[in-house]
């Protein structure tokens, strides 16, 4: 498997590892139930290793959190992955090629850089749209990464500035009103308050997928939140556009698959607030490279220099 790469997507529920082509595509994938502490950490990394590294390829890595790419430390991680502060990835999956590793959204975008929707492009803005949401930007063709590294985490971008509490310590991010669990409390908070909606029959808690799938079904509660999280979700981007002047926009993750009841009005909106300063269609897209992109993603890091 000469000039093939390793990925690996370290997540909280599932690291999933896999050999890379070159041209992007994915040869072996390997999923592994995320440990729960740095011994079962390790031996996970070890097993990945040895299943699919025993040529020595070069590594990739993307984690969510801040990681310090120039030593594969990870500084900072909160939440169920917060024992792999202060680890460097490059010693936990020893064993293989180099080891290279960086935040999974920027390696989503230079993913999609590589071999998916942002081929060709010098200035990207790039949305995952998840449990929370990830951020990157590529500007004049490099993924920008602050003075520490926490730059491009666009799903803390303030949009209200006395909104919600948010997992970050600011309040009013993008996240908090933008992502699945914030359409899931949206949807099980007025289910409380007993507004009628079919949502009212489902089991409960309502899934994200679920308030999409009655929205679309014309469901009045359900197409009042996703338009409401829409629209500040536009009005979001707009401003980064504004800021960041974007030759594309690619949005990934669980979301993204909502379609056009998510891209359209997405669409209409920016244009209304950016076409007096922009002066053309800025094009938002769906991310190319499938749902295994964290792997993808993670192995166009090892092509990094
Ligand atoms: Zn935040």
């Amino acid at each position: 498997m000469a000039g093939t790469l390793l990925g690996v997507d370290v997540g909280g529920t599932q690291i999933k590892a896999a050999r890379v082509s070159g041209q992007g595509q994915i040869l072996e994938l390997l999923r592994i139930a995320t440990p729960d502490g740095l011994n079962g950490f390790r031996k996970a990394a070890q097993e990945i290793i040895a299943a699919l590294g025993a040529d020595a390829p070069p590594v990739g890595v993307g984690c969510k959190g801040i990681i310090e790419t120039g030593t594969t430390r990870v500084a900072v991680l909160p939440g169920t992955l917060h024992y792999l502060e202060g680890q460097r990835l490059s010693d936990l999956f020893a064993g293989a090629g180099e080891v290279r590793a960086d935040n999974d959204a920027r390696a989503a975008l230079l993913g999609e850089c590589r071999w998916g929707a942002a081929q060709g492009r010098q200035h990207v803005l790039m949305l995952t749209l998840g449990t929370g949401v990830g951020g990157g930007v590529l500007s004049a063709g490099r993924a920008l990464r602050g003075a520490g590294g926490v730059g491009g985490h666009l799903g803390h971008l303030t949009v209200n500035p006395d909104g919600e509490l948010c997992i970050c310590g600011n309040r009013g991010c993008l996240e908090t009103v933008f992502s699945s669990r914030a359409i899931e409390s949206a949807a099980a908070a007025a289910i409380h308050r007993g507004v009628p909606s079919a949502l009212l029959e489902a089991s409960q808690p309502v899934s994200c997928d679920q308030v999409f799938d009655a929205a679309r079904a014309g469901d009045v509660l359900a197409a009042d939140i996703v338009a409401r999280a829409t629209h500040t979700l536009a009005a979001a981007i707009a401003g980064l556009a504004l800021t960041f002047d974007p030759e594309i926009v690619i949005l990934g993750g669980q979301i993204a698959g909502a379609g056009d009841l998510l891209f359209d009005p997405l669409r209409a909106e920016l244009v209304k607030r950016t076409r007096l300063m922009l002066k053309r269609d800025l094009p938002v897209v769906r991310a190319q490279l499938s749902d295994a992109s964290g792997v993808c993603g993670a192995a166009a890091l090892a092509l990094e220099s």
